[in-house]
């Protein structure tokens, strides 16, 4: 599949750039879905070169794009080693999509979530201590927003999206809101969920989010954050059970 694509964009010499993002994608692939385990040898750049027919310099590029991502280590003489997870940049868009595609156990998501659970709440709790009336009025126009929804899931999902990245901005810290943004699409979006069974976690989230709403109108810390902690377990508990009796 990898060479029918690669070799349909052809003139791999003139264009070397070009393929780098493609072969890397389809490294960073092969590296997630195990079939170069941490620890073991990525394949020598001629094999790599053949496989994607691509030049050996796109295959070196690539390699090299690995080892910013932290995802092998290049030693001279000793070719290339995958590195253990915990080395990878596991935010990088690449990564962490691949590591949604291949994540069967759902392991990965429920770490994610975990990590998620406690970012999100301690920025909830500054988010209420600078929480303003005028604040309020956005907050409470984008609760209303999800009346109109019903039971659309991919809209629901959405407007769900844009309430946390707001509250999580409200915090003020930008690191904060970039970790929310490279996680979220992950945490609410797990493609194999059919709409219809999405719909049924919708009424619950809903009330959840009023009371964080409400917790942030009253400039409660304390409780903005834990109403934020419970809805983003008790979502990820929700959608888990949907996922396992879907299998
Ligand atoms: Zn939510």
């Amino acid at each position: 599949m990898a060479e029918q694509t690669l070799s349909a964009t052809a003139p791999a010499r003139r264009t070397p750039n070009r393929l780098v993002p493609t072969v890397t994608a389809e490294l960073v692939r092969s590296i997630v879905r195990g079939e170069f385990p941490p620890g073991a040898l990525l394949s020598r750049e001629t094999d790599l070169s053949e496989r994607f027919r691509v030049s050996r310099t796109v295959v070196r590029e690539s390699i090299k794009v690995l080892e910013e991502k932290g995802l092998v280590s290049v030693q001279q003489g000793r070719g290339t080693t995958v590195q253990p997870r915990i080395r990878w940049n596991l935010f990088d868009p690449i990564v962490i999509s691949a590591c949604q595609e291949y994540d069967a156990d759902f392991e990965s998501s429920a770490k994610l979530v975990v990590v998620r659970a406690a970012v999100e709440s301690e920025m909830t709790r500054q988010a209420a201590e600078r929480f303003t009336a005028g604040n309020a009025v956005q907050l409470g126009r984008m609760l209303a927003a999800f009346d109109g929804i019903g039971d659309d899931g991919p809209a629901f999902l959405q407007a769900d999206r844009a309430l946390h990245e707001f509250i999580v901005d409200l915090s003020g810290n930008e690191f904060a809101s970039a970790l929310s943004r490279s996680t979220h699409a992950w945490v609410v979006q797990p493609a194999q969920l059919t709409n219809e069974r999405l719909v049924t976690t919708i009424h619950d989230a809903l009330a959840e989010h009023e009371a964080i709403c409400a917790a942030l109108c009253a400039n409660d810390g304390e409780a903005a954050a834990a109403a934020m902690r419970a809805h983003i377990l008790d979502s990820w508990r929700r959608t888990y059970s949907l996922l396992s009796s879907e299998g």
